[in-house]
């Protein structure tokens, strides 16, 4: 079995997706989406492909490491995106040529089902906002029985800010307490736009409303920062969006420096390597909980990861079953939990027709810049 082709698409916001074909017509499915860096990412494919195409879809390991290595420099987000999206197709195909679900490739499922959590919270507190979050919340439990979700505390943070500020954000954690009650999971992710001290302040004014955990309470290149915030606050510190394979969590692991993991699959390398680093996790007691705020390609890669690692906590989810109308056939979500995937491959197929629509690279095209009052770039 030879790789004939590599295509490319761009059916929605915030997703992109490769499709590699064999000479016997199989058809593997990864996903590529890159905020801020859709060019490079498509080029990185487009040089990727040249090396791929005719070489043996199923030696998995063997292309990873030809294409992490070979060009002497590493590559960042851009190449790992790429690498990820490619990897996960490659997994695809592996499942539909041995006409099994990837779990089964990656030494068998561990658990039954997959628990997952969903976005939400209460945006501000005029009564409309609140309004509006209720119905949400309502909505979600109705659609899906969710027991986790997360939300943040929005907008722009200065390296300090007033106690209006801090306690605009943790009323509204205790009133989604208040409305959740305690056996539901509440989290929030700080998008690495606090300084410690700050994220310090801040996680203590949260504590008592018992938070599952909060994510990237500083930016991410700061292993020791990080470690700080965890030393200083009661409840679980998680980050990993953004750190790239084994050895961008290896400081984290030795250092101890949060409680719980968040690699990306499209990302950090792909379902080879969110295995590795999930299996390097248990040896710390550290749970993983895969993030993925992108599209339904690698959600489903996600979920094949999430079935076979003991140390799996939850996953998160975006898109409450509706495989972003990309699929035909969308995972349903029944009390917080998606049932494993059964169907060779990833398990779930891309609906071509749905592909027509051609994004390109409009997502990454503003609106996401964020300035402070005084004119400096602030992290959004
Ligand atoms: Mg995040």
């Amino acid at each position: 079995m030879k790789i004939v082709k590599i295509e490319q698409f761009f059916p929605l916001q915030r997703v992109r997706l490769v499709k590699i074909t064999t000479d016997n017509g199989i058809e593997g499915w990864g996903e590529t989406t890159l905020e801020g860096k859709p060019r490079s990412v498509h080029g990185a494919v487009e040089e990727l492909a040249e090396y791929l195409i005719g070489k043996d879809p199923l030696r998995i390991e063997h292309h990873w490491q030809h294409i992490y290595r070979s060009a002497f420099f590493r590559g960042g987000n851009v190449l790992m995106t790429a690498l990820s999206g490619l990897d996960q197709a490659l997994w695809d195909i592996a499942g539909k040529h041995h006409d099994v679900p990837v779990h089964q490739l990656l030494g068998g499922a561990v658990r039954d089902r997959i628990r997952v959590y969903a976005h939400w919270g209460i945006g501000n507190l005029t009564d409309e906002a609140k309004a509006a979050a209720r119905d949400r919340l309502d909505s979600l439990i109705a659609q899906g029985g969710y027991k986790a979700f997360k939300s943040g505390p929005g907008g722009k943070w200065r390296a300090h800010e007033p106690p209006a500020v801090i306690d605009e954000f943790v009323e509204r954690a205790y009133l989604m307490r208040e409305w959740v009650g305690p056996d539901t999971e509440l989290a929030f992710d700080f998008h690495g736009k606090m300084t410690p001290a700050m994220a310090i302040e801040v996680c203590h004014e949260l504590k008592g409303m018992r938070p599952m955990f909060v994510e990237e309470p500083v930016p991410q290149e700061n292993v020791d920062a990080l470690k700080q915030v965890s030393d200083h606050v009661t409840f679980p510190i998680a980050t990993g969006e953004r750190l790239l394979t084994r050895w961008d969590f290896r400081e984290i692991f030795e250092k101890q420096a949060v409680a719980y993991i968040q690699p990306d699959t499209s990302h950090a390398g792909g379902i080879t390597e969110l295995k590795k680093i999930a299996n390097m996790a248990e040896v710390y007691y550290m749970h993983i909980m895969p993030h993925c705020a992108i599209g339904p390609v690698a959600f489903s890669a996600s979920l094949h990861v999430d079935a076979t690692v003991p140390n799996f906590l939850i996953q998160e989810q975006i898109d409450q079953g509706l495989g972003h109308g990309l699929l035909t056939n969308a995972w349903q979500v029944n009390e917080g939990h998606i049932e494993l995937p059964t169907g060779p491959g990833l398990g779930f197929e891309v609906d071509e027709s749905a592909l027509s629509d051609e994004q390109k690279y409009r997502e990454e095209l503003g609106g996401e810049y964020y300035y402070d009052t005084d004119g400096s770039v602030a992290d959004w």
